[in-house]
């Protein structure tokens, strides 16, 4: 059988990424870049059997992808996970770089204005206070809470950890994205309030990678947020041979790297069984995918973290322990057969 692999390119400027990042690293990575040495891996690290293309899909057919740089691909199973968008550089010793000149960034600034509440927004400020806590950071979110993804308990804790660490958060409020210029230091907020800030981060949502679906076979399947509509067994919805995980599908759960992998197991032992067995019709031997429980664990800096379980939310020093120290690093890392340490 013919595998191979699609690797992402810097999206719209049609430009090869020839690394794997863990995407939840790399806010510590900017406060201390040293950290993105082992989150930031070249592929051919860990993939060291099989072809890697590392080209934009453009196009798919029943049989065969089509990538920017003009590669048919032909493929007998197809899995599609183009979960975000996201514009980093090409190589990884520029994507290293480039978490060396945020550092610099935030090492240079006396005041830092972040722009969205969410897990990242939350997750950059704490890392900020907890290395440079003399510095002046304001968080400004448009929702009426931080964390809208979790309960409220969760997000309430998460404020009162952040205001205890002198984070200025502004909710219900907004700034016009527009209005943003290298070195103004001046931000107006929706309500007229001005924050004054020497560098400013946008921690906000990233666009799903399913715009290049639109016009090929699959067009009819995407949801109308652009969500590739699976059956439960992870297979776009009337096709047997084509596969979607991770983000980019319309999954009822929350939008996890944690669940991701779960996607990414069972699609791999369902492609064996298919393989194998040759059983393309035959649903009988193959796992059906259940959605994982609410559960999320925000870091907050290096000790501390806000957890929400099914029945149960917690802030402080346990559910830290699960997840601030390493943030999972030296797990993912071993999980794709690597040495958690360098
Ligand atoms: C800052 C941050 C912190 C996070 N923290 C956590 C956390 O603590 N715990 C957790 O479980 N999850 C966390 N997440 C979420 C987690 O990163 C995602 O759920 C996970 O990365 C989803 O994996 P994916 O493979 O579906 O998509 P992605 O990781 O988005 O990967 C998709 C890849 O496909 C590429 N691509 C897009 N379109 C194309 C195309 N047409 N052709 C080729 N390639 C394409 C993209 O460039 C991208 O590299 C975090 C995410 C971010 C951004």
């Amino acid at each position: 059988m013919d595998v191979r692999i699609l690797m992402e390119l810097e999206s719209l400027r049609k430009d090869m990424k020839e690394y794997f990042e863990i995407t939840w690293a790399s806010l510590r990575s900017m406060v201390e870049p040293s950290f993105a040495e082992r989150s930031v891996i070249n592929h051919r690290d860990y993939l060291t059997i099989g072809d890697i293309v590392t080209s934009y899909a453009i196009n798919i057919t029943e049989t065969e992808v089509w990538t920017a740089d003009g590669h048919k691909i032909n493929y007998d199973y197809l899995i599609i996970a183009t979960g975000h968008a996201d514009q980093v550089p090409k190589r990884r010793s520029h994507r290293l770089e480039q978490f060396q000149k945020e550092n610099e960034k935030i090492k240079s600034a006396d005041s830092i204005l972040i722009v969205g509440g969410g897990p990242t927004g939350v997750e950059l400020a704490a890392e900020i206070v907890h290395d440079f806590p003399n510095k002046k950071v304001t968080l400004v979110h448009k929702g009426p809470r931080l964390l809208d993804f979790v309960g409220s308990k969760a997000a309430d804790k998460t404020l009162k950890w952040l205001e205890s660490r002198n984070v200025e958060v502004k909710l219900e409020q907004s700034i016009d994205l527009n209005s943003f210029k290298d070195g103004l230091k001046i931000y107006q907020t929706s309500n007229g309030e001005n924050i004054v800030a020497d560098c400013h981060f946008l921690c906000l949502g990233k666009p799903l990678g399913s715009s290049w679906l639109s016009e090929t076979i699959l067009k009819n399947d995407l949801d109308f947020l652009g969500r590739i509509k699976v059956d439960d067994q992870l297979r776009v919805k009337g096709w047997n041979k084509i596969f979607a995980i991770g983000d980019i599908t319309d999954i009822p759960e929350i939008k996890q790297g944690f669940a991701a992998q779960q996607h990414a197991l069972m699609v791999a032992r369902n492609l064996k069984v298919m393989i194998e067995g040759g059983k393309t019709q035959c649903n009988r031997w193959m796992e059906t995918y259940k959605p994982q429980l609410a559960m999320a664990i925000v870091s907050l800096g290096r000790k501390d973290a806000v957890a929400q379980f099914p029945f149960l939310t917690i802030t402080g020093r346990i559910p830290g322990y699960i997840k601030s120290g390493d943030l999972f690093v030296g797990r993912t890392r071993k999980q794709m057969g690597l040495s958690p340490h360098l």
